[in-house]
């Protein structure tokens, strides 16, 4: 099995359709019009393992939408290898509770990754996860241990290379992930309104970026369809793909004017390098 990225959610912070919209992309019957809050599962053959597929290959996620249950289930995924954060904002995290399910599907803890500012911010609003001892009734919550990334220094995850790639969004920080598994390569930019000079190094001689491209007119903290093109012809990668839609791009009035070897993503894509 190759490296594998899945899309389990392309849509912006409020999801498309959004709640009281009617425009025509969110009354678009395109089921690619229909977005969940952005996350992705990386997934390839673990190292040293030689057991049957099912149980050798390993599934990162990267961050915990509102919608992770749905997608969860829509992929029939029973096991998370670990979790990586690109940033603390609401559409990246608020899915934490259910990696409860699981602690009970696979009987033991979750390793969770992410930078110190994002901990803390986790660590904040999820105390009664994070100080168990603290809660009134002893009811379940997820058992999660918690490691710290900083960008440029990577870590091998089951035999694969992760880096974390330093992204500006808006006036904030974020974190890109490059994964590098056998000679394969995908790197995953979401939130990102700016590359700083030392994230190029680091995304150089790509199979695979996925790159933010919020809609057609600028936004502080996201880059536009322009902006996100503009990227792609620096970085050259050999594909590209867009995510973290709004409900201003239709997808296939845009699909049609990419270049060939960029993609807008959908929901339930799956993008395989070998
Ligand atoms: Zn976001
Ligand atoms: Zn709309
Ligand atoms: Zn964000």
């Amino acid at each position: 099995m190759p490296l594998e990225l899945v899309f389990l959610g392309s849509g912006t912070s409020a999801g498309v359709p959004m709640i009281g919209c009617r425009c025509a992309v969110c009354t678009s019957a395109d089921p690619r019009d229909n977005r969940t809050r952005p996350s992705v599962l990386i997934r390839y053959p673990g190292a040293g393992s030689s057991g049957p597929a099912s149980e050798t290959t390993r599934s990162l996620l990267i961050d915990t939408t509102p919608d992770m249950r749905v997608q969860m289930i829509r992929h029939d995924i029973d096991r998370i290898d670990g979790v990586l954060y690109t940033h603390a904002h609401a559409d990246h995290i608020l899915g934490i509770d259910d990696l409860r399910r699981f602690n009970a599907t696979m009987q033991t803890h979750v390793d969770i990754h992410a930078d110190e500012r994002t901990l803390r911010v986790l660590r904040e609003m999820f105390r009664y996860i994070f100080e168990p001892h603290n809660n009134v009734s002893q009811t379940f919550v997820a058992t999660l241990v918690a490691h710290t990334l900083r960008a440029g220094e990577p870590l091998n995850l089951f035999g694969a290379k992760w880096t974390p790639v330093p992204l500006i969004h808006g006036k904030l920080p974020s974190l890109g992930f490059r994964i590098d598994a056998d000679d394969a390569s995908i790197a995953y930019c979401t939130d990102v309104s700016q590359f700083p000079e030392e994230a190029y190094p680091l995304l150089q001689d790509l199979d695979v970026l996925v790159i933010d491209a919020l809609r057609y007119h600028p936004h502080p903290t996201h880059l536009t369809v322009e902006e996100a093109l503009r990227q792609i012809a620096l970085i050259q990668p050999r594909r590209a793909y867009l995510t973290h839609i709004a409900h201003d791009i239709l997808h296939a009035d845009l699909q049609a004017r990419l270049p060939e070897n960029v993609f807008i993503a959908h929901d339930g894509m799956i993008v395989r390098c070998e």
